[in-house]
Protein backbone atom coordinates (compact mmCIF):
# COMPACT_ATOMS: atom_id res chain seq x y z
CA UNK A 1 0.00 0.00 0.00
CA UNK A 2 1.18 3.46 -0.59
CA UNK A 3 -0.49 6.52 0.20
CA UNK A 4 -0.80 8.42 -3.26
CA UNK A 5 0.75 11.79 -4.08
CA UNK A 6 2.41 11.11 -0.32
CA UNK A 7 5.88 10.01 -1.70
CA UNK A 8 7.64 13.03 -1.71
CA UNK A 9 6.25 13.73 1.81
CA UNK A 10 9.52 14.40 3.46
CA UNK A 11 10.06 13.15 6.93
CA UNK A 12 13.23 13.91 9.43
CA UNK A 13 13.73 11.40 11.93
CA UNK A 14 15.99 12.83 14.98
CA UNK A 15 17.09 9.77 17.33
CA UNK A 16 18.50 9.24 20.48
CA UNK A 17 22.01 8.24 20.18
CA UNK A 18 21.42 4.66 22.33
CA UNK A 19 20.68 1.71 20.66
CA UNK A 20 17.19 1.07 22.24
CA UNK A 21 16.25 4.28 20.97
CA UNK A 22 17.84 4.05 17.29
CA UNK A 23 16.54 0.58 16.16
CA UNK A 24 12.47 1.32 16.77
CA UNK A 25 13.49 4.96 15.58
CA UNK A 26 15.25 3.01 12.04
CA UNK A 27 12.20 0.85 12.13
CA UNK A 28 9.46 3.50 12.18
CA UNK A 29 11.49 5.01 9.45
CA UNK A 30 11.31 2.02 7.38
CA UNK A 31 7.22 1.07 8.22
CA UNK A 32 6.85 4.65 6.91
CA UNK A 33 8.87 5.32 4.20
CA UNK A 34 6.75 1.97 3.12
CA UNK A 35 4.19 4.04 3.17
CA UNK A 36 5.43 6.92 0.80
CA UNK A 37 6.98 9.19 2.96
CA UNK A 38 11.03 9.86 2.01
CA UNK A 39 13.10 9.56 5.32
CA UNK A 40 15.82 11.44 6.17
CA UNK A 41 17.88 10.71 9.78
CA UNK A 42 19.31 13.52 11.47
CA UNK A 43 21.50 11.58 13.85
CA UNK A 44 24.60 12.34 16.36
CA UNK A 45 26.51 8.70 16.01
CA UNK A 46 26.02 5.80 13.99
CA UNK A 47 29.28 3.35 14.69
CA UNK A 48 28.22 0.78 12.04
CA UNK A 49 29.73 1.86 8.72
CA UNK A 50 27.17 -0.21 6.96
CA UNK A 51 24.38 1.70 8.90
CA UNK A 52 23.75 4.06 5.22
CA UNK A 53 24.53 0.86 3.12
CA UNK A 54 21.69 -0.92 4.72
CA UNK A 55 19.01 1.78 4.03
CA UNK A 56 19.74 2.58 0.35
CA UNK A 57 16.41 4.55 0.62
CA UNK A 58 17.38 6.44 3.74
CA UNK A 59 19.23 10.07 3.55
CA UNK A 60 21.72 9.90 6.68
CA UNK A 61 22.66 13.46 7.52
CA UNK A 62 25.37 13.50 11.11
CA UNK A 63 24.77 16.65 13.09
CA UNK A 64 28.16 16.09 15.07
CA UNK A 65 31.81 15.39 13.38
CA UNK A 66 32.86 14.51 16.46
CA UNK A 67 30.57 12.32 19.54
CA UNK A 68 32.95 11.83 22.09
CA UNK A 69 30.46 10.47 24.66
CA UNK A 70 30.36 6.81 23.54
CA UNK A 71 27.37 4.48 23.70
CA UNK A 72 27.21 1.59 25.94
CA UNK A 73 29.25 2.00 28.24
CA UNK A 74 27.04 2.56 31.12
CA UNK A 75 28.32 6.41 31.40
CA UNK A 76 28.28 7.61 35.00
CA UNK A 77 27.32 11.19 33.60
CA UNK A 78 24.59 10.28 31.91
CA UNK A 79 22.66 13.72 32.25
CA UNK A 80 25.48 15.29 31.83
CA UNK A 81 25.55 13.68 28.06
CA UNK A 82 21.92 14.25 27.60
CA UNK A 83 22.29 17.75 28.20
CA UNK A 84 25.85 18.54 26.08
CA UNK A 85 24.19 16.56 23.04
CA UNK A 86 20.62 18.83 23.67
CA UNK A 87 22.91 22.20 23.45
CA UNK A 88 25.37 20.91 21.09
CA UNK A 89 22.86 19.89 18.68
CA UNK A 90 20.61 22.69 18.39
CA UNK A 91 22.52 24.93 15.90
CA UNK A 92 23.62 22.14 13.37
CA UNK A 93 19.83 20.99 13.21
CA UNK A 94 18.63 24.41 12.73
CA UNK A 95 20.99 24.78 9.67
CA UNK A 96 20.39 21.56 8.17
CA UNK A 97 16.65 21.77 8.67
CA UNK A 98 16.95 25.07 7.06
CA UNK A 99 18.67 23.97 4.44
CA UNK A 100 16.38 21.37 3.26
CA UNK A 101 13.29 23.82 3.89
CA UNK A 102 14.89 26.36 1.29
CA UNK A 103 15.38 23.22 -1.29
CA UNK A 104 11.68 21.99 -0.62
CA UNK A 105 10.88 25.70 -1.60
CA UNK A 106 12.68 25.96 -5.08
CA UNK A 107 11.11 22.28 -5.60
CA UNK A 108 8.22 23.75 -4.82
CA UNK A 109 7.24 20.98 -2.56
CA UNK A 110 5.68 20.57 1.21
CA UNK A 111 8.37 21.46 3.84
CA UNK A 112 9.45 18.17 5.88
CA UNK A 113 7.83 16.94 9.09
CA UNK A 114 9.97 16.15 12.30
CA UNK A 115 9.55 13.10 14.40
CA UNK A 116 12.55 13.28 17.46
CA UNK A 117 12.77 11.57 20.48
CA UNK A 118 12.23 13.70 23.01
CA UNK A 119 15.87 12.44 24.85
CA UNK A 120 16.22 15.12 22.05
CA UNK A 121 14.33 18.00 23.55
CA UNK A 122 15.62 21.03 21.93
CA UNK A 123 14.00 19.86 18.58
CA UNK A 124 11.00 21.14 19.81
CA UNK A 125 11.97 24.61 19.82
CA UNK A 126 13.95 24.10 16.55
CA UNK A 127 10.86 22.83 14.80
CA UNK A 128 9.03 25.86 16.23
CA UNK A 129 11.65 28.48 15.51
CA UNK A 130 11.39 27.09 11.92
CA UNK A 131 7.21 26.69 12.04
CA UNK A 132 7.91 22.68 10.99
CA UNK A 133 5.29 20.32 12.41
CA UNK A 134 6.86 17.72 14.76
CA UNK A 135 5.88 14.63 16.09
CA UNK A 136 7.19 12.88 19.03
CA UNK A 137 8.33 8.79 19.24
CA UNK A 138 8.95 7.59 22.62
CA UNK A 139 9.86 4.22 22.69
CA UNK A 140 9.18 3.45 25.96
CA UNK A 141 6.11 1.88 26.95
CA UNK A 142 2.72 4.20 26.82
CA UNK A 143 2.27 3.53 30.45
CA UNK A 144 5.68 4.85 31.56
CA UNK A 145 4.72 8.31 30.04
CA UNK A 146 1.27 7.86 32.14
CA UNK A 147 3.05 7.60 35.38
CA UNK A 148 4.20 11.15 34.89
CA UNK A 149 1.04 12.55 34.93
CA UNK A 150 -0.34 10.00 37.42
CA UNK A 151 2.90 10.31 39.88
CA UNK A 152 2.25 13.61 40.77
CA UNK A 153 -1.41 13.80 41.44
CA UNK A 154 -0.87 11.13 43.88
CA UNK A 155 1.61 12.52 45.85
CA UNK A 156 -0.47 15.54 46.33
CA UNK A 157 -2.89 12.43 47.63
CA UNK A 158 -0.58 12.12 50.30
CA UNK A 159 1.17 8.59 48.54
CA UNK A 160 4.66 8.59 48.48
CA UNK A 161 5.02 6.33 45.35
CA UNK A 162 9.37 6.94 44.87
CA UNK A 163 9.89 5.74 48.99
CA UNK A 164 7.14 3.25 48.96
CA UNK A 165 8.49 1.31 46.20
CA UNK A 166 8.11 -1.94 47.85
CA UNK A 167 4.16 -1.77 48.36
CA UNK A 168 2.16 -4.40 46.28
CA UNK A 169 -1.06 -2.03 46.73
CA UNK A 170 -2.55 -0.72 43.40
CA UNK A 171 -1.51 2.63 42.38
CA UNK A 172 -4.81 4.69 41.41
CA UNK A 173 -4.70 6.19 37.90
CA UNK A 174 -2.35 2.84 36.79
CA UNK A 175 -3.98 -0.10 37.67
CA UNK A 176 -2.91 -2.90 37.01
CA UNK A 177 0.66 -1.63 38.32
CA UNK A 178 1.43 -1.51 41.88
CA UNK A 179 3.73 1.13 43.98
CA UNK A 180 6.39 -1.19 43.55
CA UNK A 181 6.27 -1.26 39.55
CA UNK A 182 7.21 2.80 39.77
CA UNK A 183 10.11 4.05 38.63
CA UNK A 184 12.61 4.76 41.18
CA UNK A 185 14.89 7.81 41.10
CA UNK A 186 17.64 7.73 43.48
CA UNK A 187 16.59 11.31 45.36
CA UNK A 188 20.20 12.01 45.39
CA UNK A 189 21.25 12.74 41.40
CA UNK A 190 20.45 15.87 41.04
CA UNK A 191 21.51 15.99 37.53
CA UNK A 192 19.28 12.85 36.43
CA UNK A 193 16.26 14.62 37.89
CA UNK A 194 16.73 17.67 36.03
CA UNK A 195 17.61 16.04 32.88
CA UNK A 196 14.28 13.29 33.62
CA UNK A 197 12.59 16.90 34.63
CA UNK A 198 13.61 18.63 31.13
CA UNK A 199 12.18 15.25 29.72
CA UNK A 200 8.81 15.34 31.15
CA UNK A 201 8.23 18.75 30.43
CA UNK A 202 9.06 18.37 26.59
CA UNK A 203 6.71 15.21 26.67
CA UNK A 204 3.68 17.18 29.00
CA UNK A 205 4.03 20.24 27.55
CA UNK A 206 3.11 19.13 24.27
CA UNK A 207 2.83 22.58 22.73
CA UNK A 208 3.38 22.59 19.23
CA UNK A 209 3.68 19.21 18.41
CA UNK A 210 0.96 17.62 16.64
CA UNK A 211 1.13 13.80 17.91
CA UNK A 212 2.75 10.91 19.71
CA UNK A 213 3.87 7.90 18.60
CA UNK A 214 4.33 4.46 20.56
CA UNK A 215 6.01 1.16 19.75
CA UNK A 216 2.83 -0.60 21.12
CA UNK A 217 -0.03 -2.31 20.95
CA UNK A 218 -3.63 -1.62 22.24
CA UNK A 219 -3.34 -5.82 23.17
CA UNK A 220 -0.39 -5.08 25.70
CA UNK A 221 -1.19 -1.78 27.15
CA UNK A 222 -5.19 -0.42 26.13
CA UNK A 223 -5.91 1.09 29.25
CA UNK A 224 -3.11 3.19 29.54
CA UNK A 225 -3.00 3.92 25.67
CA UNK A 226 -7.06 5.53 26.28
CA UNK A 227 -6.44 7.17 29.20
CA UNK A 228 -3.17 8.99 27.69
CA UNK A 229 -5.24 10.19 25.01
CA UNK A 230 -7.62 11.70 26.84
CA UNK A 231 -4.75 13.24 28.76
CA UNK A 232 -2.77 14.49 25.63
CA UNK A 233 -4.58 17.27 23.35
CA UNK A 234 -3.20 15.44 20.09
CA UNK A 235 -3.54 12.40 18.58
CA UNK A 236 -1.96 8.67 19.85
CA UNK A 237 -1.04 6.37 17.68
CA UNK A 238 0.67 3.09 18.70
CA UNK A 239 2.30 0.94 15.88
CA UNK A 240 3.38 -2.04 16.81
CA UNK A 241 5.46 -4.30 17.15
CA UNK A 242 7.57 -2.09 14.45
CA UNK A 243 10.54 -5.21 14.47
CA UNK A 244 7.86 -7.26 13.08
CA UNK A 245 5.93 -4.58 10.83
CA UNK A 246 9.63 -3.45 9.77
CA UNK A 247 11.78 -5.79 7.50
CA UNK A 248 14.22 -7.92 9.56
CA UNK A 249 16.91 -5.34 8.07
CA UNK A 250 15.94 -2.80 9.78
CA UNK A 251 17.94 -2.88 13.00
CA UNK A 252 21.41 -1.68 13.33
CA UNK A 253 23.92 -2.80 15.99
CA UNK A 254 26.02 0.01 17.42
CA UNK A 255 28.24 -3.25 18.64
CA UNK A 256 29.37 -5.63 16.12
CA UNK A 257 27.05 -9.36 16.30
CA UNK A 258 28.48 -11.92 17.22
CA UNK A 259 26.98 -14.70 14.88
CA UNK A 260 28.83 -17.85 16.24
CA UNK A 261 26.32 -17.89 19.24
CA UNK A 262 23.68 -18.59 16.22
CA UNK A 263 25.74 -22.09 14.82
CA UNK A 264 26.09 -22.69 18.98
CA UNK A 265 22.49 -22.57 19.65
CA UNK A 266 21.75 -24.65 16.35
CA UNK A 267 23.09 -27.57 18.37
CA UNK A 268 21.59 -27.40 21.43
CA UNK A 269 17.85 -28.66 22.45
CA UNK A 270 14.73 -27.25 22.25
CA UNK A 271 13.68 -24.82 24.66
CA UNK A 272 16.99 -25.77 26.93
CA UNK A 273 19.28 -22.21 26.58
CA UNK A 274 18.99 -19.44 28.67
CA UNK A 275 19.71 -16.19 27.18
CA UNK A 276 21.20 -13.68 29.11
CA UNK A 277 21.60 -10.14 28.42
CA UNK A 278 21.33 -6.68 30.40
CA UNK A 279 20.36 -4.30 27.27
CA UNK A 280 22.75 -1.40 26.18
CA UNK A 281 23.12 0.80 29.16
CA UNK A 282 22.83 -1.29 32.41
CA UNK A 283 26.30 -2.32 34.34
CA UNK A 284 27.22 -4.22 37.12
CA UNK A 285 29.71 -4.27 39.45
CA UNK A 286 32.30 -6.95 39.79
CA UNK A 287 30.93 -8.95 42.92
CA UNK A 288 27.68 -9.14 41.06
CA UNK A 289 29.16 -10.04 38.03
CA UNK A 290 30.77 -13.13 39.86
CA UNK A 291 27.25 -14.06 41.72
CA UNK A 292 25.53 -13.76 38.08
CA UNK A 293 28.54 -16.20 36.56
CA UNK A 294 28.07 -18.61 39.33
CA UNK A 295 24.56 -18.90 39.63
CA UNK A 296 24.47 -19.37 35.73
CA UNK A 297 27.11 -21.98 36.47
CA UNK A 298 25.44 -23.90 39.20
CA UNK A 299 21.91 -24.22 37.68
CA UNK A 300 23.71 -26.32 34.77
CA UNK A 301 21.50 -24.82 32.20
CA UNK A 302 22.89 -23.67 28.78
CA UNK A 303 22.97 -20.32 29.09
CA UNK A 304 24.24 -17.90 26.32
CA UNK A 305 25.20 -14.83 28.09
CA UNK A 306 25.77 -11.29 26.06
CA UNK A 307 28.96 -9.89 28.28
CA UNK A 308 29.00 -6.50 26.61
CA UNK A 309 32.07 -3.67 27.17
CA UNK A 310 31.14 -1.60 29.55
CA UNK A 311 28.83 -3.94 31.51
CA UNK A 312 31.02 -4.55 34.90
CA UNK A 313 32.02 -0.87 35.97
CA UNK A 314 34.97 -0.37 36.45
CA UNK A 315 36.85 -2.93 34.46
CA UNK A 316 38.49 -2.23 31.67
CA UNK A 317 39.09 -6.06 30.54
CA UNK A 318 36.60 -8.45 29.33
CA UNK A 319 38.34 -11.33 30.95
CA UNK A 320 36.43 -11.01 33.93
CA UNK A 321 35.42 -14.71 34.52
CA UNK A 322 37.81 -16.55 36.85
CA UNK A 323 39.25 -19.80 35.51
CA UNK A 324 37.23 -21.71 38.38
CA UNK A 325 34.41 -20.10 36.66
CA UNK A 326 35.51 -21.08 33.15
CA UNK A 327 36.30 -25.10 33.89
CA UNK A 328 32.57 -24.93 36.12
CA UNK A 329 30.52 -23.54 32.86
CA UNK A 330 32.53 -25.25 30.38
CA UNK A 331 31.14 -26.91 27.25
CA UNK A 332 27.46 -25.33 28.56
CA UNK A 333 28.03 -21.58 28.68
CA UNK A 334 28.33 -19.23 25.29
CA UNK A 335 29.98 -15.70 25.94
CA UNK A 336 29.50 -12.97 23.23
CA UNK A 337 29.87 -9.01 23.45
CA UNK A 338 27.02 -8.57 21.31
CA UNK A 339 24.13 -11.17 19.99
CA UNK A 340 21.92 -11.00 17.11
CA UNK A 341 19.21 -10.22 19.85
CA UNK A 342 16.30 -11.14 17.58
CA UNK A 343 17.31 -13.50 16.16
CA UNK A 344 18.84 -15.63 19.48
CA UNK A 345 14.88 -15.04 20.65
CA UNK A 346 13.67 -16.28 17.49
CA UNK A 347 16.17 -19.51 18.11
CA UNK A 348 13.86 -22.78 19.09
CA UNK A 349 16.78 -23.91 21.50
CA UNK A 350 15.98 -20.44 23.42
CA UNK A 351 13.78 -21.32 26.56
CA UNK A 352 14.50 -18.42 28.66
CA UNK A 353 15.31 -14.91 28.91
CA UNK A 354 16.98 -13.42 31.82
CA UNK A 355 16.58 -9.48 30.73
CA UNK A 356 16.97 -5.65 32.56
CA UNK A 357 13.12 -5.73 30.73
CA UNK A 358 14.38 -2.82 28.29
CA UNK A 359 10.89 -1.92 26.71
CA UNK A 360 12.49 -3.35 22.94
CA UNK A 361 14.26 -6.41 24.65
CA UNK A 362 10.17 -7.19 26.61
CA UNK A 363 8.45 -6.84 23.58
CA UNK A 364 11.40 -8.34 21.38
CA UNK A 365 10.73 -11.83 24.27
CA UNK A 366 7.07 -11.76 24.23
CA UNK A 367 6.56 -11.83 20.19
CA UNK A 368 8.55 -14.95 20.53
CA UNK A 369 6.58 -16.55 23.83
CA UNK A 370 10.07 -16.43 25.06
CA UNK A 371 9.29 -16.20 28.89
CA UNK A 372 11.79 -14.10 31.19
CA UNK A 373 13.81 -13.48 34.56
CA UNK A 374 13.22 -9.36 35.39
CA UNK A 375 15.62 -8.08 36.62
CA UNK A 376 14.58 -4.07 36.12
CA UNK A 377 17.99 -1.46 36.77
CA UNK A 378 16.08 1.89 36.03
CA UNK A 379 13.32 3.71 34.32
CA UNK A 380 10.62 2.00 32.50
CA UNK A 381 12.34 -1.23 33.32
CA UNK A 382 10.21 -2.03 36.51
CA UNK A 383 6.91 -1.02 34.55
CA UNK A 384 7.69 -3.68 32.16
CA UNK A 385 8.89 -5.90 34.78
CA UNK A 386 5.62 -5.27 36.68
CA UNK A 387 3.75 -5.93 33.29
CA UNK A 388 5.85 -9.27 32.66
CA UNK A 389 5.76 -10.87 36.11
CA UNK A 390 2.11 -9.48 37.27
CA UNK A 391 -0.18 -8.52 34.30
CA UNK A 392 0.98 -11.29 31.96
CA UNK A 393 2.67 -13.90 34.28
CA UNK A 394 5.24 -14.62 31.55
CA UNK A 395 8.16 -13.76 33.82
CA UNK A 396 9.75 -14.18 37.28
CA UNK A 397 10.81 -11.12 38.82
CA UNK A 398 14.41 -11.72 40.61
CA UNK A 399 14.34 -9.42 43.52
CA UNK A 400 16.84 -8.16 45.96
CA UNK A 401 20.39 -8.27 45.82
CA UNK A 402 21.92 -10.86 43.25
CA UNK A 403 22.74 -13.66 45.18
CA UNK A 404 24.05 -16.74 43.60
CA UNK A 405 21.74 -19.62 45.29
CA UNK A 406 18.56 -17.18 44.66
CA UNK A 407 19.81 -16.84 40.69
CA UNK A 408 20.53 -20.51 40.89
CA UNK A 409 16.73 -20.89 42.09
CA UNK A 410 15.03 -18.89 39.60
CA UNK A 411 16.85 -19.77 36.81
CA UNK A 412 15.75 -24.09 37.79
CA UNK A 413 12.03 -22.35 38.32
CA UNK A 414 12.01 -21.18 35.18
CA UNK A 415 13.72 -23.38 32.90
CA UNK A 416 12.60 -27.01 34.45
CA UNK A 417 9.51 -26.63 37.44
CA UNK A 418 5.86 -26.46 36.77
CA UNK A 419 5.77 -22.96 37.16
CA UNK A 420 7.97 -22.02 34.13
CA UNK A 421 6.27 -24.46 31.80
CA UNK A 422 2.90 -22.52 32.67
CA UNK A 423 4.60 -19.55 32.18
CA UNK A 424 6.59 -20.68 28.96
CA UNK A 425 2.38 -21.57 27.59
CA UNK A 426 1.25 -18.18 28.60
CA UNK A 427 3.73 -16.57 26.98
CA UNK A 428 3.15 -18.67 23.72
CA UNK A 429 -0.54 -17.45 24.19
CA UNK A 430 0.79 -14.09 24.31
CA UNK A 431 3.22 -14.61 21.64
CA UNK A 432 -0.17 -16.01 19.22
CA UNK A 433 -2.36 -12.83 20.79
CA UNK A 434 0.14 -10.47 19.42
CA UNK A 435 0.43 -11.97 16.29
CA UNK A 436 -3.51 -12.45 16.15
CA UNK A 437 -3.74 -8.47 16.45
CA UNK A 438 -1.30 -7.94 13.95
CA UNK A 439 -3.03 -10.15 11.70
CA UNK A 440 -6.66 -8.86 12.72
CA UNK A 441 -4.89 -5.02 12.51
CA UNK A 442 -3.22 -6.12 9.04
CA UNK A 443 -6.73 -5.23 7.29
CA UNK A 444 -7.67 -2.47 9.02
CA UNK A 445 -3.82 -1.40 9.34
CA UNK A 446 -3.07 -0.69 6.30
CA UNK A 447 -6.53 1.31 6.42
CA UNK A 448 -5.51 2.61 9.68
CA UNK A 449 -1.97 3.76 8.65
CA UNK A 450 -3.42 4.95 5.61
CA UNK A 451 -5.71 7.28 7.53
CA UNK A 452 -3.04 7.69 9.78
CA UNK A 453 -0.82 8.88 6.78
CA UNK A 454 -3.58 11.27 6.21
CA UNK A 455 -3.50 12.48 9.58
CA UNK A 456 -0.05 12.73 9.17
CA UNK A 457 -0.61 14.45 6.27
CA UNK A 458 -2.77 16.73 7.45
CA UNK A 459 -1.32 17.26 11.06
CA UNK A 460 2.19 18.24 8.94
N1 LIG B 1 20.43 -5.98 21.62
C1 LIG B 1 21.11 -6.69 20.66
N2 LIG B 1 22.11 -7.53 21.03
C2 LIG B 1 22.48 -7.70 22.33
C3 LIG B 1 21.77 -6.98 23.32
C4 LIG B 1 20.76 -6.14 22.95
O1 LIG B 1 20.81 -6.56 19.46
O2 LIG B 1 23.42 -8.46 22.58
C5 LIG B 1 19.36 -5.06 21.21
C6 LIG B 1 18.00 -5.60 21.57
O3 LIG B 1 17.53 -6.45 20.53
C7 LIG B 1 17.17 -4.34 21.74
C8 LIG B 1 18.21 -3.29 22.15
O4 LIG B 1 19.49 -3.84 21.90
O5 LIG B 1 16.56 -3.97 20.52
C9 LIG B 1 18.15 -2.96 23.63
O6 LIG B 1 17.04 -2.16 23.86
P1 LIG B 1 16.24 -2.22 25.22
O7 LIG B 1 15.12 -1.22 25.12
O8 LIG B 1 15.83 -3.60 25.54
O9 LIG B 1 17.28 -1.81 26.34
P2 LIG B 1 18.36 -0.63 26.49
O10 LIG B 1 19.60 -1.10 25.84
O11 LIG B 1 17.79 0.60 25.83
O12 LIG B 1 18.52 -0.49 27.97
Amino acid sequence: MEIQGHRRRGLVLVPWLMQGHINPMLQLGTILHSKGFSITIAHTQLNSPDTCSSYPDFVFLPLLSDVSSSQGNGSDDFSGQISNLNSNCKAPLQELLTQIVLKKQEQHEEPPCIIYDPMMYYVKAVAHHLKLPSILFRTSCATNMLSWYVCPGIQKEGYTPFQDFKSLELVPGLHPLRFKDLPVIPNSDVKILDALRQLVTCVQNIGTTSAIIFNSMDCLEQSSLAQLQQKCQVPIFSIGPMHKLAPAASSISLLEEDRSCITWLDKQAPNSVIYVSLGSVASVNEKELAEMAWGLANSKQSFLWVLRPGLVRGSESMDVLSDDLKISIGERGCIVKWAPQKEVLAHSAVGGFWSHCGWNSTIESISEGVPMICRPFFGDQKINTGYLSHVWRVGIELENDLEREEIERVIRRLMLENEGEEMRQRAADLKLKIKLFSKQSSKTRDRDLEKQGDRFHRLM
